[in-house]
């Protein structure tokens, strides 16, 4: 049975959160503040690849924003270009195509690049982007190799333009009280975390073409466990160990693993075991301390609707726009000059951690990261 909790437990759950959700441009002073210093003009933000992502997300998201708003387009579908120009109120100067894109060096209305196509091709756009000198949002998973992160953090840093990834979960009011928890030890040190993420893929998409996505399920899905597990542990894996499970799907998982399970050996004794797959539906992830533990039950990693318990009880916080939460942050990580909180870096330590569980997986045995 679980113990009553007293009035101080109580007292301080209500704190839960209430600390997390009070930093950097979540507070509207600080947003009002930094508009202000740019005389009242939100940044300009060019979105590069309109598929289901920022058709469905941030798109819309960008109606939301207070520090930055939609000002332009980057397709390789002209009627697409025309269709958000109307439905967004784009001027026609402001629609690119990917040949054409690098004119948008001369363009004042946009500061912001946000590429939003499949991974293996977010390097050539983040970096041209980079060379236009525009800051860059790169989507996740940032690439497929270590070599073209280096890559793209390098021409960034040369262009002296800021670099961030997608990573809009670390804005949402859970996972940031999951990095309070790991940070203030409420319920000691998380030592036991684990995760399932999956869904049942249908179709031959990019997602499951090694080319263009660089592996199946844990480059696109896995990769949030490693995030939330690396979050829980406040530590990037020391190892890792993982394994291939043989494929009921042989036909449309030719290329990439249908699904894989791996552990991650982190500092301090943490251990995070893991499985991610596109043959069956998952959303799951907990920590577990010597005094509590956190876990997400549904929805762990999606947009919205996430049930989150803890061994104090459910909590609950109010909706917000993740993408939207991410991009003024972003924005005004420009405005103010301070560092964002997911730069190009945490996307190459992620990509550095799929590769390490990728040769696990391959050698079977236990590899460094
Ligand atoms: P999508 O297939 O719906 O859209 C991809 C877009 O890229 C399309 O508009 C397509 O025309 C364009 N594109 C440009 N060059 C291409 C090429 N050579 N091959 C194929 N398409 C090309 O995919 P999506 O779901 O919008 O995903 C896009 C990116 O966003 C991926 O990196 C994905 O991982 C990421 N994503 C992130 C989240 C999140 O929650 N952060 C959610 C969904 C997708």
């Amino acid at each position: 049975m679980r113990p009553v909790p007293s009035r101080r437990d109580f007292l301080r759950f209500l704190s839960f959160g209430s600390v997390a959700l009070m930093s950097g441009a979540g507070l509207p002073s600080a947003r009002a503040e930094a508009l202000e210093q740019n005389g009242g003009r939100k940044l300009g933000v060019a979105l590069l690849g309109l598929g289901k992502y920022s058709t469905g997300q941030l798109g819309p998201a960008l109606r939301q924003t207070t520090l930055c708003q939609l000002t332009g387009v980057v397709t390789g579908h002209p009627e697409k270009g025309a269709q958000w120009a109307h439905d967004y109120g784009l001027a026609a100067k402001n629609v690119y195509n990917y040949d054409n894109f690098d004119q948008i060096a001369h363009n004042p209305d946009i500061d912001i690049v946000y590429v939003v196509t499949p991974p293996a091709i977010h390097p050539e756009f983040v970096i041209r982007a980079a060379k236009a000198g525009k800051h860059v949002i790169s989507e996740k998973p940032m690439a497929t190799s270590v070599a073209d992160c280096d890559a793209m953090i390098e021409a960034c840093r040369n262009a002296k333009v800021k670099l961030s990834i997608g990573y809009r979960l670390h804005f949402d009011p859970y996972h940031r009280e999951l990095m309070r928890l790991q940070r203030d030890k409420d319920f000691g040190v998380f030592t036991k975390i684990t995760g399932d993420r999956g869904f049942i893929m249908q179709n031959r998409v990019w997602r499951i073409d090694k080319k263009l996505a660089g592996g199946g399920p844990l480059m696109d899905l896995g990769i949030y466990i490693i995030h939330g597990a690396c979050m829980a542990a406040g530590a990037t894996p020391l190892t890792v160990t993982a394994h291939e499970e043989p494929k009921q799907k042989p036909e449309l998982f030719n290329e990439v693993e249908e699904t894989i399970d791996w552990t991650m050996n982190f500092p301090d004794g943490a251990v995070c075991q893991a499985v991610t797959s596109f043959n069956h539906e998952a959303d799951h992830f907990r920590a577990e301390g010597p005094r509590g533990w956190f876990e997400l039950q549904q929805h762990a990693f999606t947009y919205r609707g996430i049930v989150c318990v803890t061994s104090r009880g459910p909590l609950h916080y109010d909706p917000i726009n993740q993408q939207a939460a991410q991009m003024d942050d972003f924005a005004d990580c420009i405005l103010s000059g301070r560092d964002t909180p997911v730069p190009g870096e945490l996307g190459r330590r992620d990509i550095r951690i799929i590769s390490a569980i990728y040769e696990a997986a391959r050698t079977g045995k236990k590899v460094a990261v």
